[in-house]
């Protein structure tokens, strides 16, 4: 989070970027902009019919260039006073609308907008207040390139849409390592209820957060420790939601909770609320503890298989299923009390009589 210094209120929204492509990028088309036109005779009309179109949106500024009001960023990146804006189409507004339909808000005010300054940013904008999504699609490239998937796009989407929820930008920046916290937090979140993994949710922050704190931003283990949290608590939520909820065994053994499993009562974890010191151990305890056998989550359930192909509960391994024998050697059918999964490329999925499939479990990696 960062607030700019305030300008001169006299200063313009708008100044166009002298190096603009203003025949490519001009939302609004601006005749002064381009110099000498050359108007053919044939092209008469067309003109004509372009004044018209000129004036209905006369009086409204063009976009090369945004007046930082106060903006929050994904890392400490800093904003001028006004950054220039490329008016790029990207696939990476699909995902940034993604983000903003499954929180429940799609279509909002929010405008997208793409920047050389490299980052992703919450804006707000100087003349008119409004909210801005900014990123430069350099960096959302050097995100894929580094995690080779969207959902780490994803998780930035939801932690700038955060701030802009929160109003973080406009809130007075001493407390904005909270307010990067508690963006984080709601990525993880979202990230959860969007079927990503834990790995998936921290891909970004662990490639590019900072190992040690900024004035804007904490370090890269806070950060790692707040997007966990989130999701922790969103698997928490979604498991209390389920009919799940009344199997106190099931409830027990859930994956989430087995980090929490051997220090504390069920009724201290039911109880408490999840500070960062105790999910970040989640991760290390369960790979600790699975040393000598391959776990896999069915469920939330652990699970493991033996070497005459049962499958067990790993909290009290009690066979609760089998393989089926399958000519395919990447692939493998699960059968669990005459219900059939299938499991590939490490992925449990449920075998759903509409030819649909849900993933429900997934191999731990170690
Ligand atoms: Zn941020």
């Amino acid at each position: 989070m960062d607030k700019q210094p305030n300008a001169s209120a006299k200063t313009k929204e708008v100044q166009p970027h002298p190096q603009a492509d203003t025949q490519l990028h001009h939302i609004c088309f601006c005749p002064n902009a381009h110099g000498a036109l050359n108007i053919h005779p044939i092209g008469l009309t067309t003109f004509l019919l372009f004044l018209i179109i000129i004036s209905s949106c006369n009086g409204q500024p063009s976009k090369d260039t945004l007046e930082v009001e106060a903006y929050s960023s994904y890392n400490n990146t800093s904003l001028p006073t006004n950054i220039f804006l490329t008016n790029q189409k990207t696939n990476y507004e699909k995902i940034i609308n993604e983000a903003q339909e499954i929180i429940g808000l799609p279509n909002t005010d929010i405008e997208i907008e793409t920047t050389n300054e490299f980052g992703a940013f919450s804006v707000i904008n100087r003349l008119s207040q409004r909210r801005f999504f900014v990123y430069s699609p350099a960096f959302f490239d050097s995100v894929y390139s580094v995690t080779n998937t969207n959902f780490a796009i994803m998780s930035i989407c939801f932690h700038e849409l955060a701030h802009q929820y929160y109003r973080h930008p406009l809130k007075p920046n001493n407390a904005s390592h909270i307010y990067e916290k508690q963006a984080d937090t709601y990525s993880g979140y979202q990230m959860c209820l969007s079927h990503a993994t834990l790995e998936q949710a921290l891909l970004a922050i662990q490639n590019f957060g900072t190992e040690q704190e900024t004035e804007t931003h904490p370090d890269k283990a806070s950060r790692i420790a707040a997007i966990t949290s989130g999701y922790i608590n969103a698997r928490i939520k979604v498991f209390h939601d389920t009919t799940y909820r009344e199997i106190y065994k099931t409830l027990k053994s859930n994956e989430l909770m087995f980090a929490l499993y051997d220090t504390k009562s069920m009724e201290e974890i039911e109880s408490m609320s999840y500070s960062k010191d105790t999910v970040a151990a989640y991760t290390k305890k369960v790979f600790k503890k699975s040393k000598t056998k391959q776990l896999y989550t069915l469920y939330g359930e652990l699970i493991y298989f033996t070497n005459d192909n049962k499958i067990n509960l790993y909290t009290n391994n009690k066979v609760i299923g089998k393989i089926l024998p399958t000519s395919n050697a990447t692939e493998k059918m699960l059968s669990l009390d005459g219900v059939q999964f299938h499991l590939e490329n490490n992925i449990i999925t449920s075998v759903n009589p509409d030819g649909s499939k849900l993933e429900v479990g997934q191999k731990l990696l170690k």
